[in-house]
Formats: C-alpha cells, structure tokens, sequence
C-alpha cells in the first residue's frame, strides 16, 4: 500500500479556495489526487485550441505540497462544441434514436471523429505534462459502457458484421454456427445481418452473444488507443481506467485491464442502498480486482459518503462512524495499492448534488473529514510495515464473462443469477478466512488448489480441456446445476450434460426441474441435510461416486452431489443451485485438509484476511463490518510473536482475543 487519495474538482470552486482545500489534503495525509477526469470543455475550449493555465495551476500547487496527481482523460463527457461540429458521435439506440447530449458518456467508441478528437485531446494532454514529475499516471476516460441498449450507429453496425466476417469467415459457416435455419433466418450475404435488440431472449442466442461479446471489444479496441498514445508520449507514467464496479454488463473488465499497467476499481459499498450491504461482496470485487491488475489495483474512487439517487435509486444512507476507514482497510487487506476517496467535497450543481464527498457541500472539517485524517495518520505509521506484502490464494472462483452474458440474454429465466451464484460460493470461503482469486477461464488455473466454478453456463473446448488437465495434475474442480449447459455460440451441447464435461466429473444429469421460489428441497450429505433451491438435477455417476442425494418429491434418494477420481485429483458436481448452506458443506468437502484456514476464528465474525511478507511474517487484517461491538478470538496454528499493530499492545501466545467496536478494525503482525 503506497497510496491514500481523493478525486478533486477544482474547476467546480473558486480558485481562492484551492490553497485551503490542499492543505487540508495535506493535513489528512493524502498524498495523491486524481484531477481533470471530466474537464474537456477547460482543456480544449475550442476545437484544437487547449488551456492548461488553470489546471497548471493546480497542479504547481499540488507539487509544491507534495503532492502526486493522476489525470483522468476526460474522454467520458465531450463538450457541446464537439457534438455540434460532430452529431454523429452520439451513440443511437435500437430505435434509431440518437442519445441527447445532456448526460455523460454519449459517444460511440467506433465512431471515427470520435476517436480521432479523442486522440487528439488525450495527445495534447501527455505531451503538455510529458516532462512534469508531479503527473504520475493517466486514468482513461470513466467507468466504460453504455447507459441503456446502444449503440446501433451505423458504424457500429457495419463494424459488427465486419467482426463477425472476421470470425467466422463465410456466412454458411455463421449460419451453421448460430442455428439460422430456426425461424428460417438463413443468410446469404453479410449485409443480411443486423444486430439483435432487446430483449435479446427473443433473439437469435449466438446472434445475442456476439453483440454483447463485439459491444465489449469496441470499448476496449478505444481504450486501446488512448493507452498507446499516453505510452508512446510517456512510457514511465502508469495508465488505468477505472472500472463501475468489478463486473459492468458492457464490458469484459478482465479483457479491458489486461492494457492496463494496473486495474481500477470504483467501490461503493452502500450505493443506493439505505440497509446495511453486503461486505462479501465488496471483498469479491477486490479479488477479481486484483487479478484483473495482474497482482496491481487501486480503488479509483472509495464512497466517502452517501451516494446520489442514481438510476432510481433512493439517497443512500450517510456511511457510520468507522465505515469510510473500514472500507479503505478491506481495500488494502485485498492488496489494493492505492486507495483513493471519490470525491473532495459535494458539488452543488451538476447532476451529482447528493453524491457525498469527504466534505459537505459547506466545505467545512466534519467528522468523514476527520476519519480520513485518522486513517491517513495510521498508514503513515504503518506504511513500511504494510510494504511488500502480498495477497496469496490457493483457491480461485471462475467468473466467466461468456456465463454472465448469456444468463444477462436470458434475463429472469432462472431464479438465481450467475453473480449470486458466483457469491454464495465466494461468502463461504470468505467466512472461513480462505483468500481467493477471482479469475477469468483463460487464467493460469494450475497455481490453485481448489477451483470453484458456479453456474458455468458456457464452457468452448479449450476451457474444458483445461479443466480436465488441472484435475487430473491434482487440482479440485467444483461445478454446481447448469454447468456446461452451452458452448461457445450459446447453444445447447446436443450430447447431453454437463456438455463436454460429463467425463470429468463422471457423472450425467439424466432428469432436471426448476424449483418454486418457496420449495422445501434438501440435499443430504453424509446423513446432513442442507437447503437445494432453485434448480435440481438427478445425476447418474458413471465413473463418480454419490456423495449426497436429493430430498424432494420424484428425486427423493436419487444422486444429487458426486465426486469423481481422475488422474491425482477430483471432480465434484453438485445438481442443484447453491443456498449459503449448501455452499458451505460442499466448501468444506472440496477443501477437505489440504487447504487449512491460516486462522480459525471463535465468538463472533470479523473478517479476518491474511497477507503475506517476504521475511514469512504474516499480516492479519480483522475487520468488524457491523454497527455493534464485536468480540472475537482468532486461533493461530502455532505460537507467534504477535503485534496490534494499530492498538500497539503486543503478545506471544497462539491466540489473540479480540473486542472490536462499530466497524473497527485492527491488523496483526505475526512473527515466528
Ligand atoms: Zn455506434
């Protein structure tokens, strides 16, 4: 952890201000600011005539406070002079609509005067700050994706077929491929194809997937450009763009961060919500964050307080006492190397009048203010000790992107979604203080131990190929119901299920039923029984064993969980959505020894993530994510030399007992 931040806007307040805004940074222990994300109309107010006077000014000022700054390209919100010159840029719906240009983010990533204005301004900005040290980095454009169905420009529709001409080489193939003899869709030439309009259920699904997947490859191909321009100007300066949560809909957040020098993460645990969230999740998005860094991310943007009413969504409930600094620690526990707070102070105009910064729209010290300054002080102190250390995990989820899409064109057809699937088998782990990697299919599978794979929905030749060889080098392998239902074009494997997967966990699905919402369904594992929901699948072991089976009308005593030997691992299938409980049981049967928690907890939870040093001391970050006290004892495997880090007492035992207020937090050192 090198970094704590905030997202200021300094063109929304008097430049008298400014001084008293930096210092009072400074005093919080801030030591970087991300600026400019949104300025295009100050930076080029007028085509091809830029102004960086003013925000010079800023940035002089931040470096002689010490200061480091990221500018953000301000490419997620063209100024009406671009548009008026440029209509066309407007991204249009499937209604031949055109967006109106009163928001943010109406632009086409494949429309040419857009990229080349966007080339234009970015080029201008890294060639104006080439030289200044104070600049460390570029953050791209703002949170990718469309608002609402776009975009159905005509660049984009000719750009779609020339993609899937790409792909697929002739249209016999593409008709083959996508089943277009249902509904008599058959087409004899690429100008025949348009792209799919929602509700894309009722579209061709390898059509629908296409979109989505051609949609991603858009955003990213722009992304792509800006990065090279900022690359060929400054080699030295890290770039990122900063991700609306770990998984947005438009775009694969693996694939954009792979151009990245690190990942970014806006994390706003409490948006829109006024009950308490869910910090399982929030620690999901870490963890997927992580990975897609390749080991680096920040948290771009960190709630610093209640968030606007966005999208339908009420004013979220004002974060408690303790809340802003919990979730900065969860952040840096997940191996977030940066941690920056969005935003400096509530603007009063705009459209983000609710949307809480550090200060209130006075402007005034206050009591986030002060937390922030608390927390600034403790990382100083702990900086060197936090240094180099490193989040391990032998155990990775799959999130898969082509899953997700096609169960999104599916919209409401199940009663679980992939993520609550994904995230019943994330909690359970979490629960147990077991670090996990959250990880594309194409990731490096062979470092873990445990693979979970909830709710595989797709599995192409290539994944199933590799999930059979890291079974059979020794891996665990974890599938739940509607695994490898499809392939790669979204259509139903022909052979039965799970798809080409069958082998590998030696077993068939020979009988499934959806389940009613209240349906009392169990599975019994070992003689326990736990809650089935949603979806039930009778299995058929060939090669497996029947570890569980189900309790429910017709299915009674049939196979419900098996566990297949192949080579020197295993294979477990479970034939039903997973429910917390059930997550848990087939959590514990798939670690089994091998992998230990590195601490067990007794009384009450906290979160307890470990973190790994070089010297072999461990960090152990315990963090009460509730409004009451909480007192827990944490059970190490062996004696240590043991440190409160931010209590300063200091122990050698094999245990630690704990009382941690309302979303207190401390972090341990454990020293052999
Ligand atoms: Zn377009």
């Amino acid at each position: 952890m090198s970094y704590l931040g905030v997202d200021y806007y300094p063109e929304h307040w008097p430049r008298e201000r400014w001084d008293l805004d930096i210092r009072l940074m400074r005093e919080a222990g801030i030591g970087v600011v991300r600026l400019a994300e949104f300025a295009w109309c100050r930076l080029e107010p007028q085509p091809g005539k830029y102004d960086f006077t003013w925000l010079d000014e800023v940035v002089g000022k931040m470096s002689k406070a010490g200061l480091k700054v990221i500018l953000g390209t301000p490419t997620a919100a063209p100024p009406p002079w671009l548009v008026k010159l440029y209509p066309d840029v407007l991204p249009v719906d499937h209604q031949g609509h055109r967006m109106p240009p009163v928001m943010r983010r109406h632009y086409c990533p494949n429309n040419p005067n857009y990229v080349r204005l966007s080339v234009r301004i970015v080029k201008a900005i890294a060639e104006h700050y080439r030289d200044n040290p104070t600049v460390v980095g570029y953050q791209v454009d703002n949170e990718f994706g469309f608002y609402g169905d776009y975009c159905y420009c005509e660049h984009c529709v000719r750009g779609f077929r020339e993609w899937l001409e790409s792909k697929y080489g002739s249209v016999d193939n593409l008709n083959r491929a996508y089943g277009t003899i249902f509904w008599s869709q058959e087409y004899r030439d690429w100008s025949e194809i348009h792209p799919p309009t929602p509700p894309y259920d009722g579209c061709n699904r390898s059509l629908a997937l296409d979109w989505f997947r051609f949609r991603s490859e858009s955003f990213v191909r722009y992304l792509k450009r800006q990065v090279d321009v900022l690359k060929s100007v400054s080699p030295e300066k890290r770039v990122t763009t900063n991700l609306p949560g770990a998984f947005p809909a438009d775009v694969d957040s693996y694939a954009l961060s792979s151009e990245l020098d690190f990942a970014s993460l806006d994390c706003y645990p409490a948006f829109g919500r006024l009950d308490k969230e869910d910090p399982a999740w929030t620690a999901l998005e870490h963890d997927a964050s992580r990975v897609m860094g390749r080991g680096v991310y920040w948290v771009m943007e960190l709630q610093a307080g209640s968030t606007d009413g966005y999208f339908n969504h009420p004013i979220g409930r004002m974060p408690e006492p303790g809340e802003l600094r919990r979730w900065a620690y969860q952040a840096i526990a997940h191996g977030a190397e940066g941690v920056v707070y969005f935003r400096w102070r509530t603007a009063c105009f705009g459209k983000e009048q609710y949307w809480h910064g550090i200060l209130n729209h006075d402007g005034e010290v206050n009591r986030r203010y002060l937390e922030v300054k608390k927390l600034g002080g403790e990382l100083s102190r702990l900086r060197e000790v936090l240094a180099g250390s490193r989040f391990e995990s032998r155990v990775a989820v799959l999130f898969s992107y082509d899953s997700y899409w096609s169960l999104q064109i599916e919209r409401g057809y199940y009663t679980r979604s992939y993520t609550d699937q994904v995230l019943a088998v994330y909690r359970a782990l979490w629960l147990r203080s077991i670090n996990v990697d959250v990880v594309p299919p194409d990731w490096d599978l062979y470092r873990y131990r445990v693979v979970f794979a909830p709710f595989l929905y797709l599995t192409d030749e290539q994944l199933t190929s590799r999930l059979e060889s890291f079974v059979r080098e020794g891996g665990v392998l974890v599938a739940s119901a509607r695994t490898s239902v499809k392939g790669s074009c979204n259509n139903v494997y022909p052979t039965g299920l799970p798809g080409r997967l069958v082998d590998v966990f030696g077993a068939r699905v020979i009988d499934y039923t959806p389940l009613p919402p209240n349906a009392q369904a169990h599975i019994a594992i070992r003689g326990e029984k736990h809650p089935a929901a949603g979806w039930l699948e009778e299995l058929a072991p060939t090669t497996a064993k029947a570890l569980g089976v189900h309790d429910y009308k017709w299915l009674s005593g049939k196979p419900a969980v098996t566990v297949n030997e192949l080579g020197r691992g295993r294979a477990i299938y479970v034939g039903s959505f997973l429910t917390p409980e059930l997550a848990e049981a087939i959590v514990d049967l798939a670690l089994g020894k091998e992998v230990a928690p590195p601490v067990l907890r007794r009384g009450d939870f906290a979160e307890a993530t470990v973190k790994e040093k070089d010297d072999g001391s461990r960090l152990v970050f315990v963090i009460n994510h509730e409004s009451e006290m909480k007192k827990v004892e944490l059970l190490l495997p062996e004696e240590h030399a043991i440190t409160l880090l931010l209590r300063g007492a200091k122990l050698r035992s094999d245990r630690c007992a704990l009382e941690l207020g309302p979303h207190d937090v401390e972090v341990l050192l454990l020293e052999k």
